[in-house]
Order: C-alpha cells, then sequence, then structure tokens
C-alpha cells in the first residue's frame, strides 16, 4: 500500500515539475517573441540621449551630401578636400550623428552638442571605405551609408565585408531602394516593393531597423512618402538644398551637396549656418 502511494506521488511530482518546465519554456519563447517585435520600436528609445541639450525648436542640422571620394566629377570629391572638411569639422567641435541620433534632434529638439552635423554618402561607394572611413576613424567619426541593392558586393562598391565593419563601427546603413530608380516616375505599388524589399534585405543583413531611405536621384512625389511610411521607414533625405528640420517633413528632408569646387571657408559657412 505504502510502495503504491510512494509511486502515485512520484507520478504526481513528475507531472507537476514537467509542466513546471513546460510553462517556463512557453514563458521564454513568448519574451524572445515580444523582445523581437520590440526591438525594433524601442531602438530609437535605447539611445541614450542623457547630458543632450534642449536647443529651439524646430532643431536644425545640416546634413552633407557626399557620393565617391575620388576625382573626375561634380560627384566625386577628391580625398584632400575630404580630408580638410573633416579637419575643420574636428576643428572646430562638431559631433557626428547617426541615422537614430539625427532621428531624436529632428523629433525632439535635443542636441547631443552645440554642433552637430550628419554625414552622409550615397550609392556606397568602396572608395567609402578606402578612402573616407580612415580620416572619419582617425577623428572619431561616423557617417551613413545608403546602398543599392542591385550594386551591393559589385565593381566599385561596398559588400558584406565592409559595410559590417562600418556598422560595427557606429555607422548607419540606410536604404537607396534595390535599383536606384526615379520613384517619381513609378507607380506607387512598385514604389513599394523597391522600398520594402530593400528594408527587409538590410534589416536582416545587418540585424538593424533600417529607419531612413535616400531617394534615387532625390526624385520624389506624393506616394513616395506615403509609401515609405508604409514600409516602415521613419524619415527620408533628399537632394533638395538647406540645412534640415522636420518643418519641411521628415520625409524630405534636406541636404547640402558637397561639390569639389566648394572652398574650405564656404564649406565652414555654410555648414555653421545651417546648424543655427
Ligand atoms: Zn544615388
Amino acid at each position: 500500500m505504502e510502495k503504491i502511494e510512494s509511486g502515485k506521488t512520484m507520478k504526481r511530482n513528475i507531472v507537476f515539475f514537467l509542466s513546471i518546465l513546460v510553462s517556463l519554456i512557453f514563458i521564454g519563447f513568448q519574451s524572445t517573441v515580444h523582445a523581437a517585435e520590440n526591438q525594433s520600436t524601442n531602438e530609437i528609445s535605447q539611445v541614450d540621449h542623457s547630458g543632450w541639450i534642449q536647443v529651439k525648436a524646430p532643431a536644425h542640422i545640416p546634413i552633407l551630401m557626399y557620393h565617391s571620394i575620388s576625382k573626375g566629377n561634380s560627384l566625386r570629391l577628391p580625398e584632400k578636400k575630404f580630408r580638410a572638411q573633416m579637419e575643420w569639422l574636428k576643428d572646430h567641435g562638431y559631433y557626428t550623428l547617426s541615422a537614430k541620433e539625427a532621428y531624436l534632434v529632428l523629433t525632439r529638439d535635443i542636441k547631443p552638442a552645440k554642433k552637430v552635423v550628419w554625414l552622409t554618402f550615397d550609392d556606397g561607394y568602396s572608395d567609402n571605405y578606402e578612402k573616407a572611413y580612415p580620416i572619419l576613424k582617425k577623428y572619431g567619426m561616423k557617417a551613413t551609408i545608403s546602398v543599392i541593392g542591385r550594386s551591393y558586393g559589385k565593381e566599385n562598391h561596398m559588400g558584406k565585408r565592409q559595410l559590417s565593419e562600418l556598422h560595427s563601427n557606429g555607422f548607419s546603413i540606410a536604404s537607396h531602394t534595390i535599383h536606384h530608380l526615379d520613384l517619381d516616375t513609378m507607380s506607387a505599388n512598385a514604389q513599394y516593393k523597391e522600398m520594402i524589399d530593400s528594408k527587409k534585405w538590410l534589416d536582416r543583413l545587418f540585424h538593424q531597423n533600417t529607419i531612413l531611405l535616400c531617394y534615387p536621384a532625390g526624385r520624389y512625389n506624393s506616394n513616395t512618402i506615403a509609401m515609405a511610411k508604409k514600409a516602415g521607414y521613419l524619415m527620408a533625405i533628399t537632394t533638395e538644398p538647406g540645412s534640415a528640420s522636420r518643418t519641411e517633413g521628415l520625409y524630405s528632408l534636406h541636404r547640402i551637396r558637397i561639390t569639389p569646387g566648394m572652398s574650405l571657408e564656404g564649406f565652414g559657412r555654410i555648414v555653421q549656418q545651417a546648424n543655427e
């Protein structure tokens, strides 16, 4: 009798412990799912902005537009000139923003330093890694690279190795769509496909929530803005000139085109004015 009883008790205990174990596994699974869901929405709020200063609303920032760091045409900037500009920024106490930090500045009117600048590079050229990166690294600066899906890893363009290194050193990776087409000539659906395919690809590739879209050739229309929002981007950059603020819309942010003909004095003046 006693033996049967203890056998029953043991069975009951096993069932009890098994159910606890199953519950624990389930809770663990649930929290993993929730963690993944919240990750994208929390990413911005995870940026440590303690000690940032409040500025007059709406905050203005210079978003500098670079392409290739080389010679040859008006879109290319020689390395020497780029180096001089970065030295100027360093000497004048500028802080270089990440995409997430820029979002906080533009939406909350707070800045990590009095003088800030957002460096953006379009198209993902290899010379960004070979020429610009060593200079930026030396000065403790970071930038945002807008990557084109179809050019990724191709001749003269960065692939996984370079972009991953930049990413793990504080650089932001943004979308420049898959095919680099003029979005304003396309249907809303076709635009959306370019944007969502690119976002999913970059999200997966860099284990991130890609918050920034860079319109190819700066071309966009009202559909573009609606589709960018729908695809889950938090903001988009154009080629319209001027300092950036949320006044012109977070999906039509203005930028300052850096041309090889620009003098260093001119560069300094424009950056300074756009930050006020
Ligand atoms: Zn481009």
